[in-house]
């Protein structure tokens, strides 16, 4: 076996054995990502001489010591949109294409002191604004499944890279399913924490009622390994909002009998893929044979999600990229004659397509007159929203639901209609509005032309509560074998 292809729980242990040394692992992902990553671009930066410093300095504490925390001296790729001191940030923007970062944001830093060793930033949708990795100003990231297809969006770049073994794990974030739908796309886990789990001090912000950073991972228990990490009350991010660090890996048996799994029926809808539907009703089977009780339950106002989102989003979007305005951030303009020149220029130059009409929308949705008809009206909707989890969540422990209505699609298949793109959200949305956790785990494969396509389920869960769902994942995943396999069309 490859030591690019392990998970995190297989690389720690052999760590702690002297089977390999950190140098090693590290030297094998770089090795991966040289031969594989000209096809799939996962990357925008590789961080070869930081890595390997890195490793080295994780070598020595494993010659020292046992006890040190798992994730010492493993490969991770950060999504780039998260600050890392002295490395290059883009946002896949042409915006940031040159902007240094001065500081480590605090995932960074709660990697860099478990001795993480940080391989490399990766690819994303634009300032996190897509569902499929195209609207990169640095060019689009490959689905490893199928070249011809997308990784999802927007940390598709980490889907990608976990997915073909560029890494051991990274990190992403999720907006409205910015996590979960690549995760889905690219057969691997993606953990969407409770909004306020981990802190987004570093985070280039997209939409900050709705920004969550979490783990894509190989496993479960790895995605519960790296949140345990990661999580955690934070005086620099004012929405972080719980000190509780007790491990959540610790709580994970596997055992869900009596757990009840509410199925929202507003989740199976008409236009949906076939065989996700046929795969989420047999994993629902699955689950009914561990034990658990399956309990019919409804989310009146789901059909409203997908709006309410398209309006919050953009809303926020356009204030917080306010900032990047040709003087104080990024890319200026440097033919512009005087400041609103240079202001518009700037911007127009700048910002891509996608970004430029989300801003136009917030502003317009935020401007006077109109705030009251849209903007306020989706505050409204968005409680109705958050009411309907917390009613289900007094009949059930978690919901079990697709990850994603449709398969990975092909590149330029949707990137000319918006709308379209837009309707990837459908699932993973509902999760951000209300605040609680979700996370896809794989529940099978649908042969297209040749290819196997993954496909993802969702569990979410109470606020503050991963433990119930990954331990519901943990469950689902010791009883399948979708999780080991791993796309062969690179090797
Ligand atoms: N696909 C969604 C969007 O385009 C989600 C983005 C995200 O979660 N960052 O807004």
């Amino acid at each position: 076996m490859e030591l690019s292809s392990l998970t995190i729980e297989q690389a720690s242990a052999g760590l702690r054995k002297k089977e390999f040394s950190s140098v090693e692992i590290t030297e094998a992902v770089l090795k991966r990502i040289d031969s594989v990553d000209t096809n799939v671009h996962a990357y925008l930066s590789v961080l070869e001489e930081e890595a390997h410093i890195a490793a080295k300095m994780a070598d020595e504490v494993l010659g020292r010591e046992n006890t040190a925390g798992s994730l010492l001296g493993i490969p991770v790729a950060l999504k780039d949109n998260m600050t890392m001191a002295g490395t290059i940030t883009t946002s896949a923007s042409r915006m940031l294409e040159h902007y240094r970062a001065p500081y480590d944001g605090t995932v960074v830093s709660c990697l860099k002191k478990e001795g993480a060793v940080i391989i490399g930033k990766t690819n994303l949708d634009e300032f996190a604004m897509g569902s499929s990795t195209e609207n990169s100003a640095f060019g689009p990231t490959s689905n490893p499944w199928d070249l011809s297809c997308v990784p999802g969006g927007s940390s598709g770049g980490s889907a990608a890279a976990v997915s073909a073994d560029e890494c051991i794990y990274a990190l992403g974030s999720d907006t409205g399913g910015s996590i979960r739908q690549p995760a889905s796309l690219c057969g691997v886990v993606g953990l969407k924490p409770t909004y306020g789990q981990v802190s987004r001090y570093g985070l280039i912000a997209m939409a900050s009622s709705l920004d969550q950073i979490g783990p894509i991972t190989k496993t479960v228990k790895d995605a519960a390994i790296v949140f345990d990490a990661i999580k955690g009350a934070d005086l620099r991010d004012a929405s972080s909002a719980r000190a509780d660090r007790k491990s959540t890996l610790g709580t994970i048996t596997g055992d869900i009998k009596g757990l009840k799994i509410g199925v929202p029926r507003e989740y199976f809808i008409e236009g949906m893929d076939l065989e996700i539907e046929k795969a989420t009703r047999e994993a629902i089977e699955v689950y009914r044979s561990l034990g658990a009780e399956i309990i019919d339950v409804s989310l009146p106002h789901t059909e409203y999600a997908l709006a309410v989102y398209y309006i919050i989003m953009p809303a926020e979007v356009s204030a917080n990229l306010a900032r990047f305005d040709g003087v104080r951030y990024g890319f200026r303009d440097e033919d512009a004659q005087d400041l609103t020149t240079l202001y518009q220029e700037s911007r127009r130059k700048g910002f891509g397509a996608e970004v430029r009409r989300r801003i136009i929308l917030g502003t317009y949705t935020l401007s006077s007159g109109y705030a009251d008809a849209y903007y306020k009206k989706a505050q409204k909707v968005r409680a109705r929203i958050e009411k309907d989890f917390a009613h289900a969540f007094t009949q059930v422990d978690c919901l079990l639901t697709p990850t994603t209505p449709a398969l990975a699609f092909r590149k330029g298949e949707k990137s000319a209609d918006p709308l379209t793109m837009y309707l990837e959200d459908i699932f993973t949305v509902s999760a951000n509005i209300a605040g609680v956790p979700g996370i896809s785990l794989p529940c099978g494969f649908a042969s297209r032309e040749g290819n196997n396509l993954p496909m993802g389920l969702q569990l979410m869960g109470k606020h503050w509560d991963e433990a119930t769902i990954l331990n519901a994942a943990f469950s689902y995943e010791q009883a399948t074998l979708w999780h080991v396999r791993r796309p062969d069309i690179l090797s």
